[in-house]
């Protein structure tokens, strides 16, 4: 018998409401939900496959256990005894940063994903833990952090009300937006057009966000905060600076003001391969508009000095007086907290409370770079145990993180390893255990990251 269901969609930020068409226990389509406040019907390609995804015959529906070498089907009771027998050698034997934590992209997808790792990494107590975060969007939480005390306080642009709309480094048109949740963000875009507005785009493509836009800036690669530090520049220099309502809550204007002294427009010019005379148009124009919001994502984060683009970014919405005002760029305000992630108990940021044993990079937020991992596990030091055991949550890095093929053959080298997955991936395979969760149609949801990154609370 036919029913159908209402449900968030779980594959990318946007948290679109979906309709599910359900036979007996089988999702059998999936429809945009009209009625969703947020959403109003929009669904994507993407959204649209969620019953294939669900049923995927693919998917993992037993626990695996290694056996004479090879993954075999287990019963529950038998893979958590088996996780407790290959862990705890190694915690007692080489303590506990010698496992190894790695949490994957989905786990911000799901509820269970959310909540529980915390959990988890309290057990074990280990500070090597790895996320995927590190790899696409820690500059932005690092300069948030910094500004406002609050790594994951991430103000989003007002996309229904802006008149001004600069990006750098994003193609929403292709990825729907990233720490920025807006179900149909292309016609969000679109929808500031008609009304008047302008869109600028800083990319070094010319993407299908910047063909719509009406000004693209095609920077070079790795330029980003020379530009948008000639952009601060041009903004003292012709007296553009304007905190309206802010004025009360900031300070370091005059610091900020000397750090970017040097960095006129000539000066970066041919660095950035952008000419003096555009820059000072970025800048003027805005500072002209009535409210302006600059947002930045991946491609301002994964360059070199990404973390100071990033803050760069802010620093312009600060200084045009466009932080925290309708149009500008705002702090959602879920209805649950905006800390779920294991940063620890209460707010406030600290940075390099500890370091990966190797290449001494600095923790933030609790996490290492995904890019160390490799060589925490196959590269001996006098400063610690290398990590002996490794615990996989929706995680697939030998796919997905940087030197992949260093990392494959760095997890033979493991004493033990989970992996909690639907699929025995390129990751997976290595693992002692593969623990599977429930598909998405069995598991209860609530966005608590993406609602604070919602254009409406
Ligand atoms: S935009 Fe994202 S949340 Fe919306 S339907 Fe597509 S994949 Fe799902």
């Amino acid at each position: 018998m036919s029913r159908t269901a209402l449900r968030i969609c779980p594959l990318c930020e946007a948290t679109c409401g979906l309709t599910l068409t359900i036979e007996d226990t089988r999702v059998t389509g999936a429809r945009g939900d009209r009625d969703d406040v947020f959403s109003k019907g929009f669904i994507c390609p993407k959204g649209a496959s969620f019953g294939a995804v669900d049923g995927d015959p693919d998917r993992l529906r037993t626990p695996l256990v290694r056996r004479d070498g090879e993954l075999r089907e287990a019963t529950w009771e038998e893979a958590f005894d088996a996780v407790a027998a290959g862990l705890r050698p190694v915690v007692e034997r080489h303590g506990p940063h010698a496992v190894g934590v790695v949490l994957g992209n989905p786990n911000v997808h799901t509820m269970a994903g959310a909540l529980y790792p915390q959990v988890l990494l309290g057990a074990l107590g280990t500070r090597s833990v790895f996320t995927a975060s590190t790899v696409d969007q820690m500059p932005k939480h690092v300069s948030c952090g910094l500004l406002y005390g609050d790594a994951n306080a991430i103000p989003v642009p007002d996309l229904d009300h802006t008149d001004h709309l600069l990006l750098i480094g994003a193609n929403p048109l292709e990825s729907n937006g990233s720490l920025c949740t807006a179900p149909d963000f292309p016609g969000k875009l679109k929808a500031l057009k008609a009304r008047g507005g302008t869109l600028t785009v800083i990319d070094p493509r010319r993407t299908r966000t910047a063909k719509l836009a009406d000004r693209h800036i095609a920077v070079r690669p790795g330029t980003d905060a020379l530009l948008l530090a000639a952009m601060t520049h041009v903004l003292f220099d012709e007296h553009l600076v304007n905190l309206g309502e802010l004025a009360p809550h900031v300070q370091g204007v005059d610091e900020v003001r000397a750090q970017v002294r040097d960095f006129t427009p000539e000066a970066v010019a041919e660095a950035c391969d952008v000419t003096a005379a555009e820059i000072r148009a970025l800048a003027r124009e805005l500072a002209a508009a009535p409210t302006a919001a600059v947002y930045g994502r991946i491609g301002s984060c994964t360059v070199p000095h990404g973390t100071l683009a990033s803050w760069l970014v802010d620093v312009l919405n600060i200084l045009t007086g466009n932080l925290d005002r309708p149009g500008g760029a705002l702090f959602p305000q879920a209805a649950t907290d905006r800390t779920p992630w294991p940063a620890g108990p209460g707010h406030g940021f600290a940075l390099g409370r500890w370091h990966s044993r190797v290449s001494q990079y600095p923790e933030a937020k609790g996490e290492l770079p995904l890019s160390a991992l490799a060589e925490e596990i196959d590269t001996a030091t006098a400063e610690g145990e290398p990590i002996r055991a490794l615990i996989a949550v929706a995680s697939n890095p030998v796919l997905s993180a940087p030197d992949g093929t260093r990392l494959d053959k760095a997890l033979d080298s493991l004493d033990f390893m989970v992996s909690v997955d639907p699929y025995l991936n390129e990751t997976a395979r290595h693992a002692d255990v593969v623990l599977p969760p429930p598909p998405p149609s069995q598991s209860p949801h609530h966005d608590f990251a993406f609602n604070t990154l919602a254009v409406r609370n």
